[in-house]
């Protein structure tokens, strides 16, 4: 099966009111893994790539084995999402390159850093979604600014400092057509997100249950949604790592997302977490070991878990084999002829 259009997943997964996991990968093991748990589980599934992973891994390797990920694993709808494209350029080489969706997060300047003011974010977004959606790319676009650092981008500080104001998010998605919005509801990005157990005063549940109502039609993404399991936390810890003391978001609130419009969510810490783990375990118990084969092997088992174990709580296992996958050429058509438009003034006219 050729990679397919995040689009259709999403819709797809509002159809069947569940969220799908997007899994970040820098190398052949992260997507190795993340196929075998898609192939156990039955799930469709999005696999991304930030411009950090395009950089370590150099792009056409990254891209190949996506190539081969979705040669031998034809049961499994799959779409490669560039993560936090910071630039319409960023954007536009992933197109060019095959991936079958991008997110432009206007929400920063390009450099990643500096929040841009909104009438910046509407311009640059509304670019990239004419340029993807003539070729039948989806695109995510996204409002309010999100907490943390990962990979060099982000603005830092905690994520309350810009929650997404919902009359801004209907305007955005109204002016951009976006596909798919991140929203800022209190998560950030990396390990240590929050420092005590998260509930209603940091996490804005409310907020995004307010944007779904008012936007049905445009899929909501949670990103910084790793739940940083103490379990993993300590694996690392017992065996030689400093882990500060910390917590993600929990499996709950995300599956209350989901009943809202929460359709993709980001997980990448929590694998990081299961990898490095996994083969502190090896090196610290078996310190004569020097065959990468014998630590990236457990490392790739413990990150399918993981990847498995958020499939069956995002509700996307055992849906791969639901749908016929729309070639690009056909989404494109479909941008065309006004039948995925998402703009709250036009889609009813379809
Ligand atoms: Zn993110």
């Amino acid at each position: 099966m050729p990679l397919v259009s995040m689009r259709q997943l999403l819709d797809e997964a509002a159809k069947g009111g569940y969220g799908v996991g997007a899994f970040n990968v820098n190398n052949m093991e992260q997507i190795q893994a993340i196929m075998e748990a898609a192939r156990a589980t039955q799930s469709p599934v999005i696999v991304q790539a930030s411009r950090g992973a395009r950089q370590y891994s150099q792009d056409n390797f990254l891209y190949h084995l996506m190539l081969a990920a979705a040669e031998l694993y034809p049961e499994i709808p799959v779409a490669m999402h560039q993560d936090h494209g910071n630039s319409f350029e960023t954007c536009k080489s992933a197109i060019a390159l095959g991936f079958t969706s991008v997110m432009m997060d206007g929400s920063l300047k390009a450099d990643g850093k500096t929040p841009t003011d909104f009438e910046e974010n509407v311009e640059v977004t509304r670019k990239v979604v004419e340029y993807a959606h003539e070729r039948g790319v989806t695109v995510e676009g996204e409002i309010g600014v999100l907490g943390g650092i990962e990979d060099g981008h982000g603005a830092g500080g905690t994520g309350l400092e810009h929650v997404t104001d919902p009359d801004q998010a209907v305007e955005f998605a109204e002016r951009t057509g976006v596909d798919a919005l991140a929203i800022a509801i209190g998560t950030s990005h990396g390990a240590y997100k929050f420092s005590k157990k998260p509930d209603g005063s940091v996490l804005k549940m409310d907020i995004l249950i307010e944007i779904h109502k008012r936007l049905p039609r445009t899929h909501l993404v949670m990103h910084g949604s790793s739940s940083v399991p103490k379990d993993l936390q300590d694996i690392v810890n017992k065996y030689g790592g400093h882990l500060k003391e910390t917590w993600g978001v929990p499996v709950e609130e995300i599956q209350l997302g989901i009943q809202h419009g929460v359709r993709k969510i980001n997980v990448d810490t929590d694998n990081r977490l299961a990898i490095t783990g996994a083969i502190r375990k090896v090196l610290f118990e078996n310190p004569e070991k020097f065959d990468p084969r014998d630590y990236n092997k457990p490392a790739r088992e413990a990150m399918q878990k993981v990847v498995a174990e958020r499939m069956t709580q995002f509700g996307q296992a055992g849906h791969a084999g639901d749908y016929t996958p729309k070639t690009i050429e056909e989404m494109r058509e479909g941008y065309l002829d006004g039948t995925l438009e998402t703009r709250p003034s036009l889609a009813g006219a379809h």
